[in-house]
């Protein structure tokens, strides 16, 4: 089951395995994280998301 980053909220799997967000990564760092589509909206920038990772 895959956890949202930030929220520790369960992403919702879609079809093909898809998950209902987005992956990102930190500069420098090869660690994926993945975050929900709502924590995309309550962090407009990526700067923003990654500080709340
Ligand atoms: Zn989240």
């Amino acid at each position: 089951m895959v956890k949202c980053s930030i929220c520790k909220e369960k992403l919702q799997e879609l079809f093909l395995e898809k998950v209902k967000g987005t992956i990102v990564k930190k500069p420098g760092e090869s660690k994926q994280y993945t975050v929900c589509s709502d924590c995309q909206k309550k962090f407009k920038t990526k700067d923003e998301l990654l500080q709340n990772l």
